[in-house]
């Protein structure tokens, strides 16, 4: 039972260790796979981001390219100029994104707005664009940090081109406003939780535009924030996962720098958040499993304390059998023996008598019984008292048990003070060599008996043996054991006789 304990035990032991450690790795994994699942699709929406942002800033420059072929070959005269706010007004609704082109002359004035008229006195010589255009003769486009526009307060984006006289000279810029807002349109559309941000920058880490939009982050420089200071720095498409130094929220980055442009399109997702959905399922595993196992151990502890309680119930059933079988051979042994002396008592006489009787007549073997009678034993309960009396019987007893040879002698306590020795397998003689050598041992081992002629306790002995077919009845042969003894006790006592 104790072993089916220690393998039930096991078993759930088992069951326990399997299941947590398969949940653990199965938590594990989805929560690797959750993290790729989150990374690739970072990397996808910065592809499409990325594209769309170049194809706008290209096609802005492209827009900047033919009208800086017209103003340098047309000049940029008034008719020229009006004829190219015709053109612009047919071309801009072509492009939704673009806020406005604005071409301004050698010192900053406004030559021609394509939203509105000009206000008196418009200059913008003091914009970083047009600073670089004047001060620089590269002729490629420039993409400048966002600033507020003049026109209408909005946040733009300016890409601009210079454009020169005949002799070479700078003669102005063009410039194209790309309308902060349309972009936070577009990236507004895309899920990026409540904690999540996309950003298109320079590859400086100035910001260009941001989702969600912060007025304190317009044109403001991370360049010290790991993407630009550490990742950037070897790779132009990538993850990253870190917190944040500006508001403490761990963040899953995707990150991709454009091949032609110096642009950096960045899409952040709240770690927490991107992983809530894998925490639920964790969660909710973890709980089943929990369930699960405290069931599996319930049902356990069950079975394990059905099987000690069993256990136990077998154990009080062994000791009960135990009990039982030593009541029985107790009872057994006070039913065929004497209680005062312990030898058989009289219906253990009869029925061994009786079997060996049987037994002698099937075999042919010689069966001798011997009659012991205590002589003057009434005197000696007169004279030493009825317990002394019962003492000496157990003396006796104990002298007479001593004589017998074999095994299968039985001595009997016949009844009072008489005893019976049943002896197989043995013939007259024998018979009468073990009579007197319990006469010689009651002689030389004395009971004292004062009243008795013989001053110490003897016993009168009277045999009879028979074998085969002269063997008479059990009975029969008790008579005449009997008669013996008569005989023996007639003749002076304490001594044998044969019949
Ligand atoms: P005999 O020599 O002729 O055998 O004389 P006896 O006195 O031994 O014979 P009797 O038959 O006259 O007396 C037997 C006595 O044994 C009577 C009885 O008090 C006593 N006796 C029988 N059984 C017990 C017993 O269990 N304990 C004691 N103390 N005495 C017993
Ligand atoms: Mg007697
Ligand atoms: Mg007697």
């Amino acid at each position: 039972m104790k072993r089916d304990i220690h393998l039930v035990v096991l078993l759930l032991s088992i069951i326990f260790f399997s299941l947590a450690s398969l949940t653990l790795w199965k938590v594990i994994t989805s929560r690797e796979h959750a993290l790729e699942e989150i990374n690739t699709h970072g990397l996808n929406l910065t592809q499409a981001l990325s594209t769309y942002s170049e194809g706008v800033m290209r096609h802005s420059s492209l827009l900047l390219l033919g009208l800086v072929e017209r103003l340098e070959t047309e000049g940029s005269g008034p008719r020229q100029i009006e004829r190219l706010g015709q053109l612009v007004s047919r071309q801009q609704p072509l492009m939704p994104q673009l806020s406005g082109i604005t071409v301004y002359n050698k010192d900053g004035l406004w030559l021609m707005s394509s939203n509105r008229p000009i206000p008196t006195g418009a200059n913008s010589s003091d914009r970083a664009y047009f600073i670089h255009h004047r001060d620089n003769p590269s002729r490629e486009p420039f993409i400048d940090l966002p600033i507020r526009s003049r026109a209408n307060q909005e946040w733009v984006i300016t890409i601009s081109r210079r454009f020169d006289d005949a002799a070479g000279q700078f003669a102005g810029v063009v410039a194209v406003t790309l309308g902060v807002e349309n972009f936070l349109l577009l990236f507004g559309q895309i899920d990026v939780g409540n904690d999540g941000a996309i950003g298109l920058s320079y590859t400086d880490g100035s910001i260009l535009v941001r989702y969600p939009f912060r007025e304190q982050d317009m044109a403001r420089n991370f360049s010290n924030s790991p993407i630009y200071a550490k990742y950037l720095v070897d790779r132009s498409v990538g993850t990253a996962s870190f917190t944040s130094s500006l508001d403490g929220v761990e963040r899953l980055y995707a990150f991709r720098k454009s091949d032609k442009l110096p642009l950096v399109t960045t899409v952040a997702l709240g770690k927490r958040e991107a992983l809530a959905a894998w925490q639920l399922e964790a969660k909710l595993s973890v709980l089943l499993v929990c369930g699960l196992l405290l069931l599996t151990g319930g049902i356990g502890w069950l079975l394990i304390r059905a099987m000690c309680r069993r256990s136990l119930v077998e154990d009080e059933l062994r000791v009960a059998q135990q009990q039982l079988l030593a009541s029985n051979e107790q009872l057994e042994r006070l039913a065929m023996h004497d209680a005062l002396t312990g030898l058989a008592n009289r219906r253990n006489f009869d029925d061994t008598l009786t079997q060996e009787t049987c037994r002698a007549r099937h075999s042919g073997n010689a069966l001798s019984l011997l009659m012991i009678d205590i002589d003057h034993f009434k005197r000696y309960n007169d004279s030493y008292g009825h317990l002394a009396g019962d003492a000496c019987l157990q003396q006796v007893a104990s002298r007479l048990s001593a004589c017998m040879r074999r095994p299968p002698d039985l001595l009997a306590r016949y009844g009072g003070e008489e005893f019976a020795a049943i002896l197989p397998d043995t013939d007259c003689a024998g018979a009468a060599s073990v009579a007197r050598t319990i006469l010689e041992y009651l002689d030389h081992d004395p009971i004292d008996h004062r009243d008795s002629p013989f001053t110490q306790v003897s016993v009168s002995i009277g045999i009879a043996s028979a074998s085969g077919s002269d063997l008479e009845s059990a009975q029969a042969l008790v008579e005449r054991a009997d008669r013996a003894l008569y005989i023996a006790k007639n003749a002076g006592r304490n001594r044998l006789h044969i019949i």
